[in-house]
């Protein structure tokens, strides 16, 4: 199950707030300084989900003085939930506790949502706006004992929380590349030079005479499987296969691969069938090259007219890496290994939530959202939902136009880089 986790100096009303998401009076101990307690996990239920809660109080004040022990429990739980919540007495206002957490909080990549607690009424707003200091964009004011907010707080941790639970990153073993293309761009005559160089194979079953599916290749110093390349290694009758069963075939080495290696022929014009194998990997989500191949055969007028191609037919995907190589001269071969780690790179970017908020919140204020019907929507929050490829979730007061849409996915690019991936930016409307 996902994991939240509460973080926050004592008394400031974890434990109240831990029992409005259970939605019960649950067997947690009051806040008492110097009480030690464990990391006691509650399974809660909003809006049919199910996830675990975590109160990360467990304090030793005594040993090692309130700030170290809050910063701990800020790690601790940059390691182990999907969402953080921050919660800070409104009424008291920040202290140096609440700094020394923010200070830990600040670099998470996990989302944090900052709450400002023991907000009975309109007339403690005044007193949530001060924790916009701690850097951690906008405080969302809730009072746990009342229950004031604290469903839209529920709301928003859901929103928050990625789609899978925390994923556990694969441990070793090479990165899975996909080299797929239209017919003839030279998919077979590449992964037979690739394969020259390492002759090793990998078995689909061991120990059988079934085709070995894969092909485990060294590249730039390090190892990588390129994906169901039997039928390449041995140009088994390309002929015969229907596209549709070609490009069956090509999903199928995207799904399995992390990295898609899209080849195109330099010395032909950069066709549909192109255009729909590239179309076929940013919908699978996987990070991508683009190799030009048979740049052996350019003259300089042909290299020209390519020149113009690409500025017209792939500003698409301006983002993609690019590589000219031949596969027949082993030009550029080389160079392949470290597209491949750049658009992984991208690929598995984490941009902690309020470096994120902090760059959204200046742009908005240079460039809001257009207004629709009098009303412009005010965009409240934005978190990275999910990496490999990055996933971005904008909360908004309102709906936000394609236009908007797509000028913040510039932006965030410009500022984040994310160079050789796809990206997604959606939104949440919330009143
Ligand atoms: P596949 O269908 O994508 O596997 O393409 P092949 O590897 O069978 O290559 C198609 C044709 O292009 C063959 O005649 C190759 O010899 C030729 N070819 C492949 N790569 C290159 C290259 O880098 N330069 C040149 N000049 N020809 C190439």
């Amino acid at each position: 199950l996902p994991v939240v986790a509460i973080v926050g100096r004592p008394n400031v009303g974890k434990s109240t707030l831990v029992n409005r998401f259970l939605g019960r009076r649950a067997a947690v101990v009051q806040d008492i300084p110097g009480v030690t307690r464990d990391r006691i996990p509650y399974q809660a239920l909003w809006n049919g989900k199910n996830f675990t809660v975590v109160d990360t109080g467990g304090w030793e004040p005594k040993a090692t003085g309130m700030a170290a022990s809050i910063a701990r429990q800020a790690e601790y739980a940059m390691k182990t939930a999907d969402v953080i919540v921050l919660v800070v007495d409104a009424a008291v206002g920040v202290t140096e506790t609440d700094l020394a957490a923010a200070r830990v909080l600040r670099r998470s990549t996990t989302p944090v949502i900052l709450v400002a607690n023991k907000v009975d009424d309109e007339r403690g707003e005044s007193n949530a706006a001060e924790l916009w200091s701690l850097g951690l964009g906008e405080p969302f004011s809730v009072s746990a004992l009342h229950g004031r907010g604290s469903g839209d707080l529920l709301d928003l941790v859901l929103d928050a929380m990625p789609e899978a639970p925390r994923e556990q990153d694969d441990v070793g073993g090479p990165r899975r590349v996909a080299l797929v293309g239209r017919p003839n761009v030279g998919k077979s005559s590449l992964i037979n030079r690739l394969s020259k160089e390492e002759r090793s194979v990998v078995d689909s079953v061991a120990g059988t005479t079934v085709d070995p599916v894969d092909s485990l290749v060294t590249l730039g110093g390090e190892q990588w499987r390129f994906v169901d390349t039997a039928g390449l290694r041995r140009k088994v009758n390309t002929a015969s296969g229907t596209e549709y069963y070609a490009s069956l075939r090509t999903e199928a080495a995207i799904e399995a691969a992390e990295v898609a290696v899209v080849l195109l022929a330099a010395d032909e014009v950069i066709s549909e069938q192109d255009q729909r194998v590239i179309t076929q990997v940013i919908e699978a989500g996987r990070a991508l090259v683009i190799a030009f191949n048979k740049w052996d055969t350019l003259d300089e007028d042909r290299h020209a007219q390519l020149e113009r191609e690409i500025d017209r037919d792939l500003a698409r995907i301006q983002w993609a890496s690019r590589v000219n190589i031949s596969a027949v001269t082993g030009r550029g071969v080389n160079k392949l290994a470290d597209h491949l780690k750049t658009a992984l790179a991208g690929w598995e970017t984490r941009v902690p939530t309020a470096e994120l908020n902090t760059f959204i919140r200046a742009l908005v204020q240079e460039t809001p959202p257009p207004a629709r019907g009098g009303r412009a929507p005010k965009i409240k929050y934005v978190t990275q939902a999910d990496v490999r490829p990055p996933r971005f979730v904008v909360f908004s007061t309102g709906f936000l136009e394609a236009g908007y849409r797509r000028f913040l996915e510039r932006k965030l690019r410009e500022q984040f880089g994310f160079h050789g991936t796809p990206i997604d930016v959606s939104v949440k409307v919330r009143e």
